[in-house]
């Protein structure tokens, strides 16, 4: 329908965390930078959510 709508990265979050959300068939998933990945969401805010979560509270890594 539209194009990609990319999520804007957030000033002074994190160092190489930047999670946006893409859209697979009718599922939203967020993805960052980093390589992380969330679950396939049916609903876009929750993706964004997902997001917004992950930036929060990145991952651990070794
Ligand atoms: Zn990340």
């Amino acid at each position: 329908m539209h194009a990609h709508h990319q999520t804007p990265a957030v000033p002074g979050v994190g160092d190489h965390h930047n999670a946006t959300t893409t859209e697979r068939g009718s599922f939203a998933v967020a993805r960052c930078t980093c390589g992380w990945a969330g679950p396939a969401r049916r609903s876009r805010d929750r993706a964004r959510l997902d997001a917004a979560a992950h930036m929060a509270a990145p991952p651990e890594r070794p």
